[in-house]
């Protein structure tokens, strides 16, 4: 199931939340989409799953146009909104014995709230009320209800934030999980999130595509390495000895015996800085890898 955005404007009022947007999913791909607080994310989600319609401009999933084919797409799409509202007085299986008969799959309700409620960790939390559930469960319940149909795209609106480390860890895992089946997108700003699950990256700015790029390739847009480290050792070093070392690309030197190593392989170059060490008899007395650079990209596109 492909998404296909072709020139989404949407207008509130004077404000242009998205600029003639356009962009694709492929069948089976996880896309992070990427921007700063007020970028149209939420905006561009809530089109793609028709729940608000686009001042101009198309949607297609899998060849059918939202808006017109509505009740069709909604069957194919599993949809989190963001803030994930949902009934507090409610029981979790009563709400998704509720949504279930939303959709007609025509699978009996009750195998499908099971399956459900195993898949996304909800056996313990079944029977209470939505309302009384840490933010972790309630995160769940509303992926619960984004499976539920078992729909072939997934759109995830900000899905971890607001979670602990391991709640992230967690629902990270259960979005991966259901990614090796569904095509999926999913809005963050947590850089580390795109970096673990996604494989294409697309980045929004003042309702504005900035970038719209393999996550191997998102470091090439602009010229950025896709490694630094900074390194000290406890003896006098030559460049070219350093430079040699597999997978560096440049080399400079902070000070004294302080380097700053770049590398553009996909391997880590830290093992090779430690063999280099061992064999000329060095020891390395500190070594930092420098900040994340999607974040860096991320910042230059969006000016953050
Ligand atoms: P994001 O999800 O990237 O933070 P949104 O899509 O929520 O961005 O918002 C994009 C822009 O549209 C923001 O400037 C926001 O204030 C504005 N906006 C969003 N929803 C509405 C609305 N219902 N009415 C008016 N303006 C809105
Ligand atoms: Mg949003």
């Amino acid at each position: 199931m492909s998404i296909v955005v072709q020139g989404v404007t949407k207008l509130y009022g004077e404000q242009k939340a998205l600029d003639n947007v356009s962009f694709e999913v492929k069948t089976g791909e996880i896309v992070g989409f990427l921007g700063p607080n007020g970028a149209g994310k939420s905006t561009m989600m809530k089109i793609i799953t028709g729940f608000i319609p686009a001042s101009s401009g198309e949607v297609h999933i899998n060849g059918l146009e939202v808006g017109t084919d509505n009740l069709e797409v909604r069957k194919r799409i599993g949809y989190l909104p963001e803030n994930n509202p949902l009934y507090p007085e409610m029981y979790v299986r009563e709400y998704l014995g509720f949504v279930a008969s939303i959709y007609k799959t025509g699978i009996p309700k009750k195998n499908q709230i099971n399956s459900i409620i195993e898949v996304t960790g909800l056996a313990p939390e079944q029977k209470k009320k939505i309302g009384s559930l840490s933010k972790g469960y309630r995160q769940r319940v509303g992926l619960a209800q984004a499976l539920i149909h078992n729909p072939d795209v997934l759109i995830l609106d900000e899905a971890t934030t607001g979670l602990d480390p391991n709640q992230i860890v967690e629902i990270r895992n259960l979005i991966k999980e259901a990614g090796k089946e569904k095509t999926v997108m999913l809005s963050t700003h947590i850089m580390q999130e795109v970096e673990a699950i996604c494989d294409r990256v697309i980045i929004i700015d003042k309702g504005v595509i900035v970038a719209n790029e393999e996550k191997n390739n998102i470091y090439s847009i602009i010229k950025r390495p896709k490694q630094i480290i900074q390194v000290e050792f406890d003896k006098e070093v030559s460049e070219s000895s350093l430079a040699e070392i597999g997978n560096v690309r440049a080399v400079s030197q902070i000070k004294n015996n302080i380097w700053l190593i770049e590398s553009d392989g996909d391997e880590d170059i830290r093992p090779s800085l430690f063999n280099y060490a061992v064999n000329n008899s060095l020891t390395v007395l500190s070594l930092q890898q420098q900040q994340n650079k999607l974040e860096e990209i991320f910042r230059e596109l969006t000016n953050g």
